[in-house]
C-alpha cells in the first residue's frame, strides 16, 4: 500500500504540474525535479526526439549546460538503447553496460546506477525518462513502474505542447522496428501499397491523470460490465458456434474478461491516480513486455488475445466503438483485421482501400468474394500479424507471392514499383485481347462472363472484356444496407445494372442470405449450429415468401421490355426450383394483369451447388433454361469442408478427381438436355483451374473481372482437344496428380500462368 501511496503522490503532484499554465519547458523542468525528489535520485532527465535524435530537454542533477546540447541517436548509449527497444532498462552499474556512452558535458562521472523508461506515443518511442543514483543499487519493480507511469503522463504533456508530432513519431517507429516480412496465403491476388489501418482502431489515451479517482473506478466497473455483455452476446451468436477458431478466441476473451487478477491490476493503477484508460494501458504495456520475452507459442497467443481484449476495453471505456470504416479512411489504406464479415468490408470507401490483411480468412469465404468484386487484394492467414504491425506503418501487400512487407526499405519499395510496372505491361497485353473473342487455336469458343454484385461492376463489363454478367449477387445490396432494401431501391439497382450492361446479358441471382452472409434485419435461425448448411439462400427466401415476392417484382419491373435471366441459389431439390419459379411467374402474371410492363422473356436457372441436386439432374434439367455450378459451395458440401474455415483453406484441391468428375457429370447432363451449363464459382477465375474446366467441356465461365484478361489470353493460345483427351485419361486412372499433369501439358503448349 505504501507503494500505491508513493505512486499516488507522484501523480498528484504531476496533476498540479499538468494543470498549471507554465510553458512546456518549465513543466518539464518541474517534472524532473519532482521525479528526483520522489525517487530519491541524484539525477532525473528527460530526453525527447528532435530531428530523429534524442536530445536532453530537461535535467535535475546533470550539468544544466548540457540541456539541448547532449544528443544521442537511436540505439546510441543507454538512452538510445531504451528508445530503440522501447523497453525499460535498470542497471546497478551503468558503465558496465556495453552500450554505455560517456558524455563529459553532462558531468555524469559520479553516478553508478541508472534506470530509464521509454516515453511512448502510438507505440513509438518519442523520448526517454531516466534517473541515476550515486550508489550502485538495484531498482525495485515498483520504482520502474512509477517511472513508466510518469512516462505516460509526459507523453500526454509532450503531445499537448506539440514538442514531438505524430508524423515524427511514426517515422521513428518505422525506423525503430525495421523492415519485417510475414508470410500468408493469397486470397485475392494483387499488389498494393499503403498505410496500416486497424479495422478495430486502437485508442490513443489522451488524458492520463485522473481528476477524480472514484469516478474512474466506477467507469472501469461499468466498462467491464459492458464488455462482458458484448462477449456473452457474441458467444451466443450463431456464427461463433462451438469448435470454430472464433469460438476458441471468444472463450479466451471470456476467461480474461472475468479474470479478477486483470481487473484488480487495472484498479490498482487507478488507485495511483491514473484515468481508467491510462490504467488499462499501463497494465497492457506490462503485458506487452511479457509477451516479448515469452517463447512458448501457446502462451504468446493467449497474451495476444489479452492485448486484443485490452484494446476492446479501451474502446468501450472511451466510447470509440466504431470500426475504421465508420471513422472514415483517407489516403491509401491497407486494412488489418483478424477476420471480417462481407458487410463490414463493404462499408469501406473503395477509393481508399488498397488492400486487406487478415490473421484468418479462407479462399471462398464471402468476404473474400466481396474483396475480389471490389478489386482489393487480400492476404490471409498471416500469423503474428498484430504483434508485428503498428497502426500507421507503411505496408506492401504482395498477395501473389504470399507476402506482407512491413516498413519496407527503399530497395523493397523500388522492387515493388518494378513489379507494378511489370503488371501494368501484362495488363496492356490483356487489354489487347480484351475485345477479341475467347477462341482457342483449335476453334473452340468459350463465353466469359463476369461475377458482380455492385452497381459499379456493370460499368466494368467493357473494361473487363466480358460477354455479360453471369452471376449478379443481389445480396450485396442487402449486406450494405442497415435495413431491408425496399422494392424501389432494389428495382433501381437492377435497372442500373441492366442499363450499364447494354445488350449484354445479366443473370440475377436471388438473395443468398444466411450462412456467413447474415444481415441483422432478417431473422436467421439463432439456433443454427451450421449456418452454411442451415436456413439460408432459397430456403430462407421460400420460407419468407414476402421477401422473395418483393425481389421478384423488383426484377420484373427492372427488366420490363427485355429478357430477364433469374437464377436461384442453393437449390437442393427440384421442387424448390419449381416453387421459386412459380413464385416469380405468379408475380409476372399479376403485373401483366394489372397492366404493367413485364419482361419479354424470362429465363430461369438453378445454381448447382448441393450434391443432392446432382443426383436428380434428369428431373431438374427439363424445368430449367440454364444452370450454373457454384463451385464454392459445391466443394464445401462435397468434401464436408467449411469454406470459411481457415484451417481447411488449402486442404482440398479444386483439381481433385472428385470435383472434376462431378462437374463432368453436370456438363454431360446439360448437353443431353440441351441446357447450357456455366461455372460461376471462384474456381473458374484461376487460369489453371479454368483450363481444367474447359478441358472437361465447360463452355461458359462466369468469373472475377480481373480473371477475364489472363484467361482469355490463355484460351486464345491453347489447343484444347489434346487437353480434353488427356483429362479423360487422367480421370480414368487412380492416383494421378491432375494439377501437375495439366500444368506440364499446358507448359508444353507454351501457356504460362
Ligand atoms: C458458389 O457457391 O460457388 C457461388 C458462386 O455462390 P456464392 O459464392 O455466392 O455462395
Ligand atoms: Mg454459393
Amino acid at each position: 500500500m505504501a507503494q500505491v501511496n508513493a505512486a499516488r503522490e507522484i501523480l498528484r503532484r504531476l496533476h498540479d504540474v499538468m494543470a498549471g499554465k507554465a510553458a512546456a519547458q518549465v513543466k518539464l523542468n518541474q517534472v524532473v525535479k519532482l521525479v528526483a525528489a520522489e525517487l530519491g535520485s541524484e539525477v532525473a532527465s528527460i530526453y525527447l526526439l528532435r530531428d530523429g535524435v534524442l536530445e536532453l530537454f530537461a535535467t535535475q542533477g546533470l550539468a544544466q549546460s548540457a540541456v539541448h546540447v547532449t544528443r544521442l541517436s537511436m540505439g546510441q548509449g543507454l538512452v538510445g538503447n531504451i528508445a530503440a527497444r522501447r523497453e525499460p532498462l535498470a542497471l546497478a552499474e551503468a558503465k558496465a553496460h556495453p552500450d554505455f556512452a560517456y558524455r563529459p558535458e553532462t558531468g555524469e562521472d559520479d553516478f553508478h546506477s541508472f534506470c530509464g523508461v521509454p516515453i511512448l506515443r502510438r507505440e513509438a518511442a518519442i523520448g526517454v525518462l531516466a534517473v541515476q543514483h550515486r550508489e550502485p543499487r538495484n531498482y525495485a519493480e515498483v520504482e520502474i513502474e512509477a517511472l513508466q507511469t510518469v512516462g505516460m503522463v509526459l507523453s500526454e504533456l509532450i503531445h499537448g505542447a506539440g514538442l514531438v508530432d505524430d508524423a515524427q513519431a511514426a517515422r521513428m517507429r518505422a525506423a525503430n522496428s525495421g523492415p519485417t516480412r510475414l508470410n500468408g496465403l493469397k486470397l485475392v491476388d494483387g499488389l498494393a501499397r499503403g498505410v496500416a489501418v486497424f479495422h478495430q482502431p486502437r485508442v490513443v489515451v489522451e488524458h492520463t491523470v485522473a481528476d477524480d479517482v472514484d469516478a474512474e473506478r466506477v467507469r472501469l466497473v461499468d466498462a467491464f460490465a459492458r464488455m462482458r455483455t458484448q462477449i456473452d452476446d457474441m458467444m451466443g451468436r450463431s456464427e461463433f458456434v462451438a469448435g470454430t477458431d472464433h469460438h476458441e478466441i471468444l472463450e479466451t476473451y471470456k476467461m480474461f474478461a472475468y479474470d479478477e487478477g486483470w481487473a484488480r491490476r487495472i484498479n490498482e493503477a487507478i488507485e495511483t491516480g491514473l484515468t481508467a484508460e491510462a490504467a488499462v494501458e499501463r497494465v497492457q504495456s506490462r503485458n506487452r513486455l511479457r509477451m516479448r520475452s515469452i517463447d512458448d507459442p501457446y502462451l504468446k497467443e493467449r497474451l495476444t488475445d489479452l492485448d486484443d481484449l485490452a484494446n476492446r476495453l479501451l474502446r468501450t471505456l472511451s466510447g470509440q466503438l466504431g470500426t475504421a470504416a465508420q471513422l472514415g479512411i483517407t489516403g491509401d489504406a491497407i486494412l488489418i483485421a483478424r477476420n471480417l464479415g462481407p458487410a463490414e468490408l463493404l462499408e469501406y470507401d473503395k477509393r481508399h482501400l488498397k488492400g486487406v490483411v487478415l490473421e484468418e480468412g479462407s479462399l471462398t469465404a464471402h468476404v473474400i468474394i466481396v474483396a475480389r468484386a471490389m478489386g482489393v487484394p487480400v492476404l490471409g492467414r498471416v500469423d503474428q500479424l498484430f504483434a508485428n504491425v503498428n497502426d500507421g506503418d507503411e505496408l506492401i501487400v504482395d498477395a501473389g507471392n504470399n507476402a506482407l512487407l512491413i516498413r519496407p526499405t527503399a530497395a523493397t519499395i523500388k522492387s515493388y514499383q518494378a513489379m507494378r510496372a511489370l503488371k501494368a505491361r501484362q495488363a496492356e497485353q490483356w487489354a489487347k485481347v480484351r475485345d477479341l473473342p475467347a477462341i482457342s487455336k483449335d476453334g473452340r469458343h468459350i463465353a466469359l462472363y463476369m461475377n458482380a454484385g455492385l452497381l459499379d461492376d456493370a460499368a466494368a463489363i467493357p473494361l473487363a472484356g466480358a460477354d455479360g454478367i453471369g452471376l449478379f449477387r443481389t445480396e450485396f445490396q442487402f449486406l450494405v444496407s442497415a435495413t431491408l432494401p425496399r422494392r424501389e431501391r432494389q428495382q433501381s439497382l437492377y435497372r442500373g445494372v441492366l442499363e450499364a450492361a447494354g445488350d449484354k446479358p445479366v443473370v440475377f441471382r436471388t438473395v443468398d442470405i444466411g450462412g456467413d452472409k447474415a444481415v441483422p434485419y432478417i431473422d436467421g435461425d439463432e439456433e443454427d449450429e451450421n449456418p452454411a448448411m442451415g436456413w439460408r439462400a432459397l430456403r430462407l427466401a421460400l420460407g419468407r415468401s414476402g421477401l422473395m415476392k418483393v425481389q421478384a417484382r423488383a426484377l420484373l419491373e427492372a427488366a420490363a421490355g427485355r429478357t430477364l435471366n433469374v437464377m436461384f441459389p442453393m437449390v437442393s431439390e427440384p421442387w424448390e426450383f419449381a416453387e421459386a419459379r412459380g413464385l416469380v411467374e405468379q408475380q409476372r402474371e399479376r403485373l401483366a394483369r394489372t397492366g404493367h410492363a413485364v419482361p419479354t422473356e424470362i429465363q430461369y436457372g438453378a445454381m448447382i451447388e448441393v450434391p443432392a441436386l446432382i443426383e436428380q439432374l434428369d428431373l431438374l434439367l427439363p424445368m430449367t433454361d440454364f444452370v450454373s455450378i457454384g463451385t464454392n459451395d459445391l466443394t464445401q458440401f462435397l468434401f464436408a469442408a467449411d469454406r470459411a474455415n481457415p484451417r481447411l483453406a488449402d486442404r482440398y484441391d479444386w483439381l481433385s478427381p472428385a470435383i472434376l468428375r462431378v462437374i463432368r457429370r453436370v456438363v454431360c447432363a446439360g448437353a443431353e438436355h440441351d441446357v447450357p451449363v456455366t461455372v460461376c464459382g471462384e474456381m473458374g477465375g484461376r487460369p489453371l483451374e479454368a483450363l481444367a474446366l474447359i478441358a472437361l467441356g465447360v463452355e461458359r465461365l462466369s468469373i472475377t473481372p480481373a480473371g477475364i484478361g489472363p484467361i482469355k489470353a490463355m484460351i486464345r493460345s491453347a489447343t484444347l482437344e489434346p487437353l480434353s483427351q488427356a483429362m479423360q485419361e487422367w480421370l480414368a486412372k487412380p492416383g494421378v496428380n491432375i494439377r501437375a499433369e495439366l500444368s506440364s501439358a499446358a507448359k508444353r503448349q507454351g501457356l504460362s500462368f
